[in-house]
């Protein structure tokens, strides 16, 4: 089926009223009529226990994004930095190391570095091309990690190729498909990735209204390279033996969220459950009206550079051509210094945030904000310059942003 079918239908669960609606389980704990059938829950893992582990409403969330994603299995967390941290924790031990791309989501890099670092794991960055990424990989590299759409440079990287790589040489492909607004607008499993991460918080919410996060993955032999999965786990089985694929998800549900606690609230889950019934249809008239700012403000005086993966002459018109169904909600301006970009942001009636995906166009300047923290080398290296404005667009009317646009650009 095709994906704005599976969104208004897959995932709703069996209910004894015959609900035409998501019910919320507002419920931390699941009993058990015997003895046996506890015994039976703890054993197995089926059914439910406590709600920090799984609960029916992020459940049903799960189901319905597995088959958004194209994904064997889903497991939902409390944000996208929760899903980042799980997936790569269920892969990494002290001294492995992680191959990732320059110019990453910043608090990425900062969970890398803060919190892989103290774990002894070592991040290596590169251009995310598959021939530097090869130079890069070590025996201890466990996986590499890259951006659908690296923002805000506006980079797609070559998925296929970093997939027959990361095949080659039996190390896990885990993209932060974000950007692919819950398979919207891209489905990195299906170009042979082994994992999906995702802020569910952006474009599937839609609405700047509740946090949430995913790891999505396929059923791989990769995971039989992996000695977390070879040695007996504390219940006496060895995973890769008894669960095969599933050993995986298995492993990031222990982790992330029976263990660490990162566990999504049924009201979000819920929130999130109805937000993917539309995804699709924002992020294609968000795509159309970003593609019209796009079309009309370049060449504009006031406007140095400007950055849209769907105009024929952008650096990532190529890869977006094959990698996204859509040309996607995002652009960018240069307007060539801060003052610039301080009296353009001062000047426009839109709200200025650090989020994405919002049913409002939000915009940044990401020099001050989002990268502040890295030296100015890594900005720039993230292709982040003074004068750059990031621009998620979202559903106002196209003639009414274009302008603002113009008017706002006046005084620059
Ligand atoms: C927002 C974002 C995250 C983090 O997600 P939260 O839900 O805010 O924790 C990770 N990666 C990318 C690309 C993001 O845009």
């Amino acid at each position: 089926m095709e994906y704005e079918t599976l969104a208004v239908h897959a995932g709703f669960p069996e209910d004894p009223h015959g609900a035409l609606g998501l019910p919320i389980y507002a419920v931390a704990a699941y009993g058990f009529k015997t003895l046996e059938e506890g015994a039976e829950r703890f054993a197995t893992g089926e059914g439910y226990v406590y709600a920090r582990q799984k609960d029916p409403t992020a459940r049903a969330l799960e189901e319905r994004l597995k088959a958004l994603e194209g994904a064997d299995y889903a497991v939902a967390l409390a944000s996208g930095q929760a899903a980042t941290f799980a997936a790569l924790l269920a892969l990494l031990r002290q001294g492995d190391e992680v191959v990732a791309a320059r110019g990453l989501f910043g608090q990425t890099i900062g969970l890398f570095g803060q919190v892989l670092g103290l774990m002894g794991v070592r991040v290596r960055y590169v251009d995310p091309e598959p021939d530097r990424v090869r130079e890069a990989l070590s025996p201890s590299t466990r996986a590499i990690f890259v951006e659908t759409l690296a923002n805000p440079a506006l980079y797609i990287p070559d998925l296929e190729g970093l997939a027959s790589l990361a095949e080659e040489k039996g190390v896990a492909l885990i993209v932060d498909n974000t950007f692919g607004a819950a398979g919207a607008l891209c489905r990195p499993l299906r170009w042979g990735a082994h994992v999906v991460v995702q802020s569910l918080t952006k474009w599937a919410s839609g609405h700047g209204s509740v946090l949430g996060g995913a790891v999505l993955s396929r059923d791989t032999a990769l995971w039989a390279r992996y000695p977390q999965f070879l040695e007996k786990d504390p219940r006496g089985q060895v995973p890769w033996e008894a669960l095969g694929g599933r050993c995986y998800p298995e492993r990031v549900r222990t982790l992330g969220l029976s263990l660490l606690g990162m566990a999504l609230s049924p009201f979000h889950a819920y929130l999130l459950f109805q937000g993917l019934e539309t995804v699709a249809l924002r992020v294609a008239r968000m795509s159309e009206t970003a593609r019209f700012l796009a079309e009309r403000l370049q060449g504009h005086p006031k406007v140095k550079a400007l950055r849209y993966p769907g105009l024929e002459g952008d650096p990532a018109h190529g890869r977006a051509r094959k990698y996204l169904s859509a040309f996607g909600p995002m652009l960018t301006l240069d307007l060539g210094s801060q003052e610039a970009a301080s009296r353009f942001l001062r000047a426009i009636p839109l709200p200025k945030a650090a989020n994405l995906g919002d049913a409002r166009t939000l915009l940044v300047h990401p020099w001050t904000t989002t990268h502040s923290r890295l030296p100015e080398e890594g900005r720039l290296q993230a292709g982040v310059t003074p004068g750059l404005v990031r621009v998620s667009v979202g559903l106002e009317a196209p003639e009414d942003l274009l302008g603002m646009f113009r008017e706002a650009l006046e005084v620059v």
